[in-house]
């Protein structure tokens, strides 16, 4: 069983029927509940949901508190290649992109660790384009053999692999990682992906579930806010993490909110997700999934993440660069991004804005032993 065949029983239209339905007393009553259904998630997300954030964002801070304490974790993410195969038309890492392509090898990647590393981070998230004759799994496996001994949590956000090769990750000291559907409509996803390995949907909804299998202990998925409507998106989200949680309870889950931003390739996303939405998106995913982690990248503005410290999220990204080599060498800066960042803050001033919030950045929450 997947959690395909959950996504192809849905009706959208009855979805959307529900969600007009929804009033604000609906929401008062869905906000004290203790625990939610998922037809109380969805009546979250509606638009007389919209007009109480006030009210979402009580209940949204309390079980973050009561689950997660005062504390924000730190990780930055550290791009080891460009290569790409797959067409994705809103990346600027797309195979048709003329963006320069680069890998680092092993010392680069051992140096790049180091300066991260130096920054009082312990949690990294390694990042290839999608390119498995660029960057095979032999390649991913000596980096993080290289950089387990540095760090107490390594992540990979890659191409996805197999139960099997998940494992053999794990055996080399793989803590986590990071699939992002993109887009829970397959219909929107085909037209997304036009060429490639990625343009196989299925295998991209089941390959967070090989992780799990595999004993990755830290899984975070996520669909890329903007490209299809946001209510949905965000519903099929949760109902992938509820799937992962009900038959994976002993994976540590997390959901990542990121929303379409520039790059090389001038996308324009056809549902740009307002901020009161992406709010709303994140007190509704805190308060019907209370275990669950809800991470937001530099992708949003200093003024927005800021001000989401209090509201339900529990990782940010930290001294991000998405360039490849981007923590050691000057030049690759804007030679090779994926898209361009929105909040560039360093860890020291990243966690300095925690701690002025009266929460408490975390470097390490986690030893492999
Ligand atoms: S989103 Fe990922 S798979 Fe798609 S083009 Fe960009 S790097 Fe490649």
């Amino acid at each position: 069983m997947s959690f395909m065949y959950e996504l192809e029983a849905l009706n959208e239209e009855v979805l959307y029927y529900y969600l007009e339905s929804i009033t604000v007393t609906d929401v008062e009553r869905i906000v004290a509940k203790e625990r939610l259904t998922n037809r109380d998630y969805l009546a979250l997300l509606s638009p007389a949901a919209g007009t109480c954030l006030e009210l979402l964002a009580q209940y949204a801070h309390r079980k973050s508190v009561q689950y997660f304490g005062h504390t924000i974790q730190l990780f930055t993410p550290l791009y080891m290649a460009n290569y790409c195969d797959n067409g994705c038309i809103y990346c600027g890492y797309s195979y048709y992109s003329d963006v320069e392509r680069v890998k680092l090898n092993l010392s680069d990647i051992e140096a790049e660790g180091r300066a991260i590393r130096g920054t009082g981070l312990e949690h990294i998230l390694l990042l290839t384009g999608e390119s498995q004759r660029h960057t095979p799994l032999m390649y991913i496996e000596a980096a993080i053999r290289k950089l387990s001994p540095l760090f107490s949590s390594v992540n990979i956000e890659i191409y996805s692999l197999s139960k099997e090769d998940y494992s053999q990750l794990v055996k080399a000291g793989l803590d986590g990682m990071t699939m992002f559907q993109e887009t829970y409509n397959p219909a929107l996803y085909e037209i997304l992906h036009p060429f490639g390995p990625k343009r196989n949907f299925k295998k991209r909804i089941d390959t967070p579930e090989f992780a799990c299998q595999a004993g990755v202990r830290t899984v975070t998925i996520g669909a890329l806010m903007g490209l299809d409507e946001w209510r949905l998106e965000a519903y099929k989200t949760g109902l992938h993490v509820q799937y992962l949680m009900k038959h994976y309870p002993y994976v540590d889950l997390s959901v990542s909110t990121p929303r379409i931003r520039p790059c090389a390739v001038g996308y324009t996303p056809n549902y740009p997700l307002k901020d009161r939405e992406l709010v709303q998106y994140i007190l509704a995913l805190r308060i019907a999934f209370p275990r669950l982690g809800i991470t937001i990248s530099s992708r949003e503005s200093a003024y927005m993440r800021d001000h989401l410290v209090h509201l339900g999220v529990t990782k940010m990204s930290a001294g991000v660069s998405t360039a490849v080599g981007g923590h050691t060498k000057e030049t690759a800066q804007g030679e090779s991004k994926q898209f361009e960042i929105s909040d560039d803050r360093s860890v020291h001033d990243m966690a300095r804005m925690i701690r002025k919030q009266g929460y408490e950045p975390i470097f390490k929450d986690w030893q492999l032993l």
